[in-house]
Parts: structure tokens; C-alpha cells; sequence
């Protein structure tokens, strides 16, 4: 597998074409971005721990039975993944409010949200990434409704397992975000699963474990990364 040329650069990570029109390389940079891109900071070690924190997520969502872009670790900061058409489409599940639904909403962070809540935000920056509904989506044809009502109930088998797999190493999935493309006809779950895309606190002290580190100026954001990997065996070498 030979990596070409650059398809895109987000704000966190790059994207390059292969020899292979359905493979890509996925490079995670140190970039931290929060606040639709307004707050940047490198943040050393970053992109290794998160290459390798969603690829140990991934394996196991895909031994769950969710199919994934995932196809193997290149390097420290490279992963291998099937190229998909992505939807432009943020899918949220919270099991406890936390973030934009406490602002949103006037609820008090922390408490337990019974059944968890599912949200789609469209993906635009220029637009602060507004909250849509399965209605918008269908009128302004930004996904097929019925590979978006899949993506929900993949969002919602993503819950099941994660929230397993991080109860057992003492932490709370307090909420999360996926993305999802099309590949062969197919939706698959695309982009990343780490601590950028999510929250998890501590079990018993609440200590925030993810991006509100960064977001909130708490400092030690990669060591807490690096915590729960550890906690969940990942081996950053
Ligand atoms: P952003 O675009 O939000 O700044 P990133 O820095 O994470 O985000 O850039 C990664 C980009 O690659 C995102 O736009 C994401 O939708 C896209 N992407 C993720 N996985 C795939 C994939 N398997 N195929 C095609 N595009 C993907
Ligand atoms: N999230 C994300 N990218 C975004 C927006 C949200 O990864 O562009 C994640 C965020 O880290 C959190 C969840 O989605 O785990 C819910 O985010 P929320 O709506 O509370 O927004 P925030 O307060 O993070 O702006």
C-alpha cells in the first residue's frame, strides 16, 4: 500500500489517497481544536495516543458486530481505513447531561439522563454545527433518512458496548459523537472514537478524563487521555 496525495485536512487530523481507490490514510496531528476552531493548541503526543485509542475502540465495535472503516495501525500516527461518502451528520447519544444540552436546556450537569437522548448536528463550521432534526435532513437532502436511521441505531449499539467496556475501567461515558459514511452501499461508522469526541469522568471522583480539559483550560488533558487508555490496557509504547 503506497500513501499519495493530500484528499483534505480537518482540524485534527489529514486525510491521503492510497494506490487503492477504497483505502485511505487517516493522519492524526498533535492539533487540539475546540469551540468550531476558534481555541488551537498543539498538545505533544496527541495524535499517537488518539491513533491508537480509536483503533483499540474500533476493533471492538467491530467485534460487536458495528462495521467500521477500520482496517489496520500504519504507524504511530497512521491508520489505514476504507474511503467512505461521509454524511455530513454528528450523531450524539448522552447518558448524562453534560456540555451544549446543559446550555440548551437549562438541566443541571450530571444528572442521569433515562433513556439516554439521541442528537444530530449538521456539520458545518461557518453555521456553528446547528442541531437538526430527521425532517431537515430528508427535506434539504443531506443524507438518505434510511441510512440515517440506521446510523441511529448504530449510535445507540455503539452505546451498549462502550458503555460496558468503560464502566469496567472505572469510568463514566457521560456522552459521545460518531460519525457515519457510506461504503459499497453500506453505512459505516468513519472518522474517530477518543477522548476528543466524547466525555468520560471518573466513576468516583467525576474527574473529567476528555477534550473539557482542554476546552476549560484544566491542563493535563493528554495525561488524562493517557489514563484511560491505560485503564483499558492500551499500550502506547
Ligand atoms: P474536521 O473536518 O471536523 O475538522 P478532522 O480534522 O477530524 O475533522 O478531519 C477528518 C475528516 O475526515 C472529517 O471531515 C471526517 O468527516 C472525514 N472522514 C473521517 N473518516 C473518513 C472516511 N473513512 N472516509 C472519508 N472521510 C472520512
Ligand atoms: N462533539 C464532537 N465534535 C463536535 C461537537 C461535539 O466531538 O463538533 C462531542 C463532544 O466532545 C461531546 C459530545 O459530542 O462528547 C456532545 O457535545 P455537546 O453537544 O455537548 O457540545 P460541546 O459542549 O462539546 O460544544
Amino acid at each position: 500500500m503506497e500513501k499519495r496525495n493530500e484528499l483534505y485536512a480537518g482540524k485534527a487530523k489529514s486525510v491521503f489517497t492510497t494506490d487503492d481507490p477504497n483505502l485511505m490514510v487517516m493522519v492524526f496531528r498533535d492539533d487540539t481544536s475546540a469551540f468550531d476552531g476558534k481555541k488551537v493548541e498543539q498538545l505533544d503526543r496527541k495524535g499517537m495516543v488518539n491513533n491508537k485509542f480509536n483503533a483499540f475502540i474500533m476493533q471492538k465495535l467491530e467485534a460487536a458486530g458495528i462495521p467500521t472503516h477500520f482496517e489496520v495501525l500504519l504507524s504511530d500516527t497512521e491508520s489505514l481505513v476504507k474511503c467512505l461518502k461521509m454524511m455530513p451528520i454528528e450523531c450524539v447519544v448522552r447518558n448524562y447531561a453534560a456540555g451544549s444540552l446543559c446550555r440548551r436546556l437549562g438541566v443541571e450537569e450530571g444528572i442521569t439522563l433515562n433513556p439516554p437522548t439521541f442528537e444530530m448536528f449538521l456539520k458545518n463550521d461557518a453555521l456553528g454545527d446547528p442541531m437538526v432534526n430527521e425532517s431537515h435532513i430528508a427535506t434539504f437532502g443531506w443524507a438518505d433518512p434510511a441510512n440515517i436511521e440506521i446510523a441511529k441505531q448504530l449510535t445507540f449499539k455503539t452505546n451498549e458496548v462502550l458503555k460496558k467496556l468503560f464502566d469496567d475501567a472505572g469510568l463514566l461515558l457521560v456522552d459521545y459523537k460518531l460519525e457515519f459514511g457510506l461504503y459499497q452501499g453500506q453505512v459505516v461508522l468513519g472518522d474517530e472514537f477518543s477522548p476528543d469526541g466524547c466525555r468520560l469522568w471518573d466513576k468516583e471522583t467525576r474527574d473529567k478524563m476528555d477534550k473539557d480539559r482542554f476546552r476549560q483550560g484544566l491542563g493535563g488533558v493528554i495525561e488524562a487521555y493517557e489514563e484511560v487508555g491505560r485503564r483499558l490496557g492500551i499500550d502506547f509504547g
